[in-house]
């Protein structure tokens, strides 16, 4: 055993200190023992042990830092303290060992000390150390008499069964105080935490819940709610499905964990995590042990980002992706904000064109306009989405249905049509529109939105700037192009599509200045077949793609034998679609074909409507044509008038010829456009041909204007090639060119 013996000033006794001293202070710390320190069962115990070995005085004593205190005592003197320097028991806390002092007069370390001295010196002395952990003493449990004592090995058992008794004392007071810290702890962070335990008899039917919970559910505890159970503070909306679970929990036990939202006392607006777990006794539930946590910050969180995720940040209006969601929902019967009726898709009309003509800032303003309009509109029975771009969706309520869903679509086409201002001018925007209308008990939400996706697209294919409700032919429509498609496939396969040629005269020279490619479906079973019967094919990129290609090289073969025939045919104009531009190798592709027929350019003209040239790639469409134009093709701007480009804006564009579009020149109020056309052309040097002259007047109004280039029935009907050399000879000697069309 060590004894550090302390170093102190001259006068004063020197007293040991065990080696594991700070130990020793920090375990008196940590149980607080030297506050509060009267402990009620040692006292008792001391008063057991003054009567057992007839004493007057017993202790259990703690011995701190510089002075020693009581933990218990019976008999002997009133101080609450004494300096440590004269505390007997500073030996006592050296060892496991009972520690006696017969006589401390007689003993060298004691004689001096002044609580030995005088008649009512404590002479004897006898006593086991305390500890809360083995090994670690923190003071002494003893008994004290004024007259010296013998003590015998039994008296030293005795003594020590009763200092055992004392430190079970103490190590009650540590467990008890571990637990206290562990529960104070457990309450902090259930405080920080915000969760509240309640729990549910099954007996009784009474649920009971912690401060925790009060707080959370804002409720007084000390003036109660009685009769308001936990459950009755959850929003209306959910308490029915609340009450299932809680049934199905109590019943069968199945774990109850749910996100609520309730109305706390105080009436604020809460969201919690409501926990449930059924214990059982014998297989029956008694119990039901349960958790409320108050998670608002965290819903607030979640709901902000969510709001960002389902929120388009241009028009604010939810997006495409919340839109899903909320078809989702429908189908599955689960809360929304409106009761689901039909279904309207919206596109804006030519947006690209709005944005590439007026800049994207007008775009914008169009979009927003459109929101506005849209809102203005539907209110609030319905919702507005923005699914991207330039489309919008909107459900509409049942309860707006009820009302006149025909006044609402013809009034959302004129809304729609109202001029947007731009700066000072007036942009026209138009929209297509397709409505699918619910069936009263369907819940197929993607049925409902293909069927409006099929109905914009059969509105769009149908010109646009109108509103198509779904019809279930549609869906049959539908199946059938698709067929058609596969049929124009093989039929390109097996070499059915060969362009007819229709002649383009000048009426000032009575010449053919050229001849127009029109591709024609060879059907065996159904003859030969115009545009109007696989016209879809032009909209389906890779068909598109193939009819062009076939009906160039068709055409170029065609210029080559009649070339070599000497023939006088002008050239040959062939339409382009949009895709080709997108391809990317159209002029390689045009040289190669050129150079394999070995044909000069200039015997080719390409057609091109107006849409090739406008969009975002109108720059590389642009340089495409220009590379064409420079290897001596000639190029015509087709369907002109129909589409929103300006004359000036294609300026840029290398164009030798314009085309006005037949229904102009058919349309007997058409004369001023033809007439605004001719004056535009012939200022930008450009030739103006007319298409779609039937007869003899509208030829004779058109010569009138100064137009001389002239295609249509009134001279021939697209013919095939083999009847193109002896229509040509005819007409060069003024003969008969009638019925040389197929
Ligand atoms: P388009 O390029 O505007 O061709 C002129 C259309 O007007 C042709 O219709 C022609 O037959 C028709 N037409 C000519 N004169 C008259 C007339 O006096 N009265 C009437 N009512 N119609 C007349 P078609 O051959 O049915 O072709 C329709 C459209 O199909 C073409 O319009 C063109 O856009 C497209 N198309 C035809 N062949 C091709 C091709 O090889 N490639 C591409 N990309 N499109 C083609
Ligand atoms: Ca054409
Ligand atoms: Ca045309």
């Amino acid at each position: 055993m060590v004894i550090a013996m302390n170093k102190l000033s001259k006068n004063t006794v020197p007293f040991p200190v065990p080696d594991n001293e700070l130990e020793r202070l920090k375990d008196i710390l940590a149980y607080k023992l030297e506050d509060d320190c009267v402990m009620e069962n040692l006292d008792q115990i001391c008063v057991l042990a003054r009567s057992l070995f007839d004493v007057p005085i017993a202790s259990a004593i703690l011995i701190g830092h510089d002075r020693m205190t009581f933990l218990g005592r019976s008999g002997g003197m009133d101080a609450t303290s004494v300096p440590r320097k004269d505390v007997y028991s500073n030996y006592t806390i050296l060892s496991d060992d009972v520690h006696v002092i017969e006589d401390t007069l007689q003993d060298e370390r004691f004689k001096h000390n002044p609580f030995a001295q005088g008649p009512e010196g404590l002479r004897f002395y006898a006593a086991a150390p305390l500890y809360v952990r083995k090994g670690v003493r923190v003071g002494a449990f003893g008994i004290l008499d004024h007259k010296p004592r013998g003590f015998s090995e039994e008296n030293k058992m005795r003594l020590r069964a009763l200092a055992d008794l004392a430190n079970k004392e103490l190590q009650r007071r540590q467990v008890l105080m571990d637990l206290k810290r562990q529960r104070d702890l457990w309450s902090q962070t259930a405080r920080m935490t915000k969760v509240g335990s309640w729990s549910f008899d099954s007996r009784t039917q009474v649920i009971t819940s912690c401060p925790n919970t009060y707080d959370i559910l804002e409720v007084d505890p000390e003036r109660g709610e009685p009769g308001k159970q936990m459950m009755e503070y959850v929003i209306e909306t959910l308490s029915s499905k609340l009450d299932a679970d809680f049934a199905a929990l109590v019943s069968r036990g199945a774990p109850l964990d749910r996100e609520i939202e309730v109305i706390t006392a105080k009436g604020n607006r809460r969201w919690g995590r409501l926990y449930g777990r059924a214990e059982k006794l014998h297989d029956r539930i008694t119990h039901i042990a349960g958790s409320l946590q108050d998670v608002s910050e965290t819903h607030e969180t979640a709901s902000k980002i969510s709001r960002l995720a389902f929120t388009d940040s241009l028009t604010n209006l939810p997006n495409r992706t919340y839109f899903h969601k909320q078809l989702q929902q429908m189908g599955e019967a689960a809360d929304t904000d409106i009761r689901p009726g039909s279904l309207l898709l919206l596109d804006i009309d030519h947006f690209k064109e709005v944005n590439d003509t007026f800049g994207s800032g007008a775009g914008d303003i169009v979009l927003k306009t459109v929101t506005r309009r849209l809102n203005a509109m539907f209110g609030k029975t319905c919702r507005v989405f923005r699914n991207g771009g330039d489309e919008f969706a909107v459900i509409l309520s049942s309860e707006l249905e009820a009302e006149n869903t025909d006044l609402i679509t013809d009034g959302l086409m004129q809304v729609l049509r109202k001029p947007i201002t731009l700066h000072g001018q007036n942009i026209h925007i138009t929209a297509s529109v397709g409505l699918a209308l619910k069936k009263q008990h369907s819940t197929d939400m993607d049925q409902l939105l293909k069927d409006a996706s099929l109905a914009l697209t059969t509105a769009k294919k149908e010109g646009r700037n109108q509103l198509v409700t779904f019809r279930p032919e549609m869906r049959q429509e539908q199946i059938q192009t698709k067929r058609l498609l596969d049929d124009i496939r093989l039929g390109l396969a097996s070499g059915m599509f060969k362009p007819h040629y229709q002649p383009i005269v000048d009426i000032s020279t009575n010449t053919i200045s050229g001849f127009e490619a029109l591709m024609r479906w060879h059907h065996p079973e159904r003859g030969v077949l115009t545009p109007g019967a696989f016209g879809v094919a032009f909209d389906d990129p890779e068909l598109a793609l193939s009819l062009s290609d076939v009906a160039l090289e068709h055409a170029l073969e065609r210029i080559a034998l009649w070339r070599a025939a000497d023939v006088t045919f002008g050239s040959i104009a062939v339409n382009l679609s949009c895709f080709q531009f997108q391809s990317g190798d159209l002029v390689a592709n045009i040289q190669e074909k050129l150079s394999r027929w070995d044909v000069p350019p200039e015997c080719l003209t390409l057609e091109v409507t107006e849409n090739v040239y406008m969009g975002r790639r109108a720059s590389q469409v642009a340089s495409t044509i220009r590379k064409i134009h420079s290897m001596g093709v000639q190029i015509a701007l087709d369907d002109f008038g129909t589409g929103y480009a300006s004359l000036m804006s294609l300026n840029k564009f290398p164009i030798d010829r314009l085309k006005i579009e037949k229904s102009f020149v058919q349309d007997r109020n058409g004369g001023a456009v033809v007439q605004a056309i001719m004056t535009l052309g012939s200022r930008l040097g450009m030739k103006v041909v007319a298409e779609g002259v039937e007869d003899a007047s509208q030829l004779a109004t058109l010569y009138a204007m100064g137009c001389d280039q002239i295609q249509g029935y009134y001279f021939a009907k697209p013919m095939p090639p083999q009847n193109v050399p002896e229509y040509v000879r005819k007409f060069a000697n003024n003969g008969d060119t009638e019925n040389y069309a197929a």
